[in-house]
């Protein structure tokens, strides 16, 4: 993910932001530009003599932060990139549904936004066939029984997601359950994105022949392979061939997993150069130990200096937690009083004076 900037203040903003939490400007990502955009009382911007104006999603619900592009701003094209791609979202007069769903739009736009990086396809389905379609569904039962539940999945264009995923304790609880390492709503979205892609781009091309080399063989019964996944577990050594265990199950699932893990990949590598942040491959224990001295946090120092290089990589561990799927690893705002006080822990473990009274910093 590219570091965004608030068109006002400058400040770095993240990818959802529709405040500004420096200045408190409105702001909303423009996808054909790649940027963040400030939109005015009337909800529309022009940057670069293109004209942007809200996503009605963002409008109406603030169930999104992007904008629409100035050619698509006549009223046959009230959604963005992304939120025209719905087919169906829960019923949003419940404030829970309302809640989960809004998780899972910021999810699809991170999805979304790599596939434009890459210049996938993302024509929505209702515009004509082989086009991209979501379905957000509630369960009708109560969660957890086998009948009203909506399976998460990929069919013809059409990718149907749970809301469930996006409630923590749920999806908590479906990870434990399956006895995965790894389960988020990002993750979700990226693997399922990957079927659609394979229709897309391996489906009856040229590419299908190295595939199956590769892959086995995708004409095997896709659901007595599932069937037999889930009553026996993956093969011992599935590690040495596969990226997941559940990539295991069937050539579609290993395609559709590389291709997530792919995507995980690409968006954090992008957030931790965005950040500056890069690693010596060739990094031993000796040459780290050989490293500047002054960056050793344990060695005297004043605590000023320690939370000018912290905050900087909270907000960095943060966004590659994000790219990732996770939820954010320092979920922290340090307020000028707990600064203070911070300090003041600094100062009696180093023996120094205690901060001066009347705020910090
Ligand atoms: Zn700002
Ligand atoms: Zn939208
Ligand atoms: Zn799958």
């Amino acid at each position: 993910m590219k570091l965004l900037a608030c068109p006002a203040c400058g400040a770095t903003v993240y990818f959802n932001n529709s405040l500004c939490t420096a200045c408190g400007a409105e702001i909303g990502f423009a996808p054909g530009a790649m940027a963040m955009v400030a939109p005015g009382p009337d909800g529309s911007a022009t940057v670069q003599g293109r004209r942007w104006r809200k996503c009605t999603h963002y409008a109406q619900l603030m169930g999104c932060n992007w904008m629409v592009e100035g050619e698509d701003a006549g009223l046959t094209q009230p959604f963005c990139v992304s939120c025209r791609l719905n087919r169906t979202v829960p019923d949003l007069s419940q404030p829970w549904n309302r809640t989960l769903w809004k998780r899972l739009e910021e999810e699809k736009r991170r999805l979304i936004y790599a596939a434009l990086r890459l210049g996938l396809p993302v024509a929505p389905m209702a515009d004509g066939p082989g086009g991209l379609a979501f379905d957000f569904l509630a369960d009708v039962a109560p969660s957890f029984s086998e009948t009203g539940r909506v399976m998460t999945g990929h069919a013809e264009g059409l990718i149907t997601i749970n809301i469930a995923e996006a409630d923590p304790v749920a999806r908590e609880r479906m990870r434990a359950q399956m006895a995965e390492p790894y389960r988020t709503i990002l993750g979700h979205l990226r693997h399922e994105s990957g079927h659609y892609y394979w229709d897309r781009l391996v489906r009856g091309t040229a590419l299908l022949g190295p595939f199956r080399a590769l892959f086995g063989d995708d004409s095997a019964d896709y659901n007595a392979a599932l069937a037999q996944h889930y009553a026996n577990g993956p093969p011992p050594d599935w590690p040495q061939h596969h990226v997941s265990a559940y990539a295991a199950a069937h050539p579609w699932e290993d395609w559709a997993e590389s291709w997530n893990h792919y995507l995980l990949m690409l968006d954090t590598l992008e957030t931790a150069w965005a950040f500056g942040l890069g690693l010596d491959p060739g990094a031993t224990a000796a040459r780290a130990l050989a490293a500047d001295p002054a960056r050793d946090p344990y060695r005297p120092t004043d605590f000023d200096t320690l939370v000018a290089q912290w905050l900087p990589l909270t907000v960095a561990i943060n966004a590659l937690n994000a790219s990732m799927g996770h939820e954010p690893a320092y979920p922290f705002a340090l307020g000028a009083v707990a600064l203070r006080k911070l300090a003041f822990v600094h100062a009696v473990v180093r023996g120094t004076p205690p901060p001066e009274p009347g705020g910090y910093p």
